[in-house]
């Protein structure tokens, strides 16, 4: 018997799709063409023009349309995932799909000056400062960033090989080296991101590259510990055990929020490309490849679930499967020059569920 909420702890990956509204660009350039993708938010269903009278239908858990706002994509794609890492548990949101659809718009954006502009990563860091507390709690972050098989710092860009460590015995990663911040307020939290973000810019302009061609990864560790349990409330007001405050031991739950802004997964054209171009491009296919191998293995429930073929999903191996709960949002463009990087994108979706 298993109640829809058993069925959301199981290894499933939840997807979801969100379109970018037409840009300035693509009004001018697209004008005599219509949107190649159609959605149908209420049957959550999202229709792929194949020519003028035909076209492909696909199901997602959730179809988030051009209009749907950053706090309901939240809503959809991360709160779920962030009240399991309260509790306790492991749990990624990532964002998969063409440069320049929405990933880091999706789960990066700042909202300084307007915060209903706010991402995932801001929101995500208000709704845990808002529930932990302040005494006893702990709230560490680290800002990683994959380029070509090597981890980097986003805290501080001189440590830009970083080792994964993983426990023998329970089988957790780690990144011992990594920079580890106490984040106490969401000033403290905003800087960080400020930062990670100044020294993403300024390591791939030294290494001559795109951000757009590397992974960034946002650690949350979380600690909390709690003092008595429900139950234990409950016999100290029913009055049968009066005898009053029996000191226990706090209870100590660790959960970790990994969220993960992926290379941009348009194919770069061999034939075009030579050199730095053409291993870059191996690389972010190698790490996606690999990341959709380990997903479609959650998917099936696959007991295994391939995560050493790359660093990527090394690092993610203790967030995949188990009681871990993993979120995708695939972002995708309306235009019909897309639509072939468009379809490869729903199908790496698709093939999640
Ligand atoms: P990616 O990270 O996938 O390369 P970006 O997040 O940088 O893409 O988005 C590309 C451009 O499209 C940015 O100018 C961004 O502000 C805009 N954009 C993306 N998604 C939306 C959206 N849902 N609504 C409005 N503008 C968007
Ligand atoms: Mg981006």
């Amino acid at each position: 018997r298993s109640s829809s909420g058993d069925d959301q702890l199981s290894g499933r990956v939840r997807v979801a799709v969100r379109l970018r509204p037409q840009n300035a660009e693509e009004t001018v350039t697209d004008a005599d063409f219509a949107d190649c993708v159609e959605l149908q938010p209420e049957l959550k269903r999202l229709k792929l023009r194949k020519n003028s009278w035909d076209s492909d239908t696909y199901e997602f858990d959730e179809v988030l349309t051009e209009f749907a706002s950053q706090k309901r994509v939240y809503e959809v794609v991360a709160k779920p995932v962030v009240e399991s890492v309260l509790e306790g548990y492991n749990g990624t949101v990532m964002a998969y799909g063409q440069t320049g659809t929405g990933k880091t718009f999706t789960l990066g954006r700042l909202g300084d000056e307007d915060t209903s502009a706010r991402g995932i990563m801001v929101r995500a860091m208000e709704d845990i400062l808002a529930n932990i507390s302040q005494d006893s709690d702990s709230v560490i972050i680290s800002y990683l960033q994959i380029y070509m098989e090597t981890i980097q710092d986003l805290l501080n860009p001189e440590n830009d090989n970083i080792a994964i460590v993983e426990d023998p015995r329970t089988g957790d990663v780690s990144v011992p080296s990594a920079t580890m911040v106490d984040v106490r307020s969401h000033k403290d939290f905003m800087e960080l991101l400020r930062l990670g973000e100044a020294h993403r810019v300024a390591t791939n302009t030294k290494l001559n590259t795109e951000s757009s061609r590397s992974h960034a990864i946002l650690m949350v560790h979380i600690r909390r510990s709690i003092a008595e349990t429900e139950s234990d409330i409950a016999s100290e007001n029913d009055h049968s055990s009066h005898m009053g405050n029996t000191l226990k031991p706090p209870v100590i739950r660790k959960g970790k929020l990994v969220v993960v802004d992926l290379a941009g997964s348009e194919r770069i054209h061999k034939s075009g490309s030579e050199g730095h171009t053409l291993e870059e491009a191996k690389s972010i296919n190698l790490s996606l490849s690999a990341l959709g191998k380990c997903i479609n293995a959650l998917a099936e429930n696959s007991p295994h679930v391939p995560v050493r073929d790359s660093k990527l999903t090394r690092l993610l191996k203790d967030s995949f499967g188990g009681t871990a709960r993993t979120s995708l949002v695939i972002t995708i463009g309306p235009s019909p020059r897309h639509r072939t990087e468009t379809a490869s994108t729903i199908l790496f979706g698709q093939r999640a569920m």
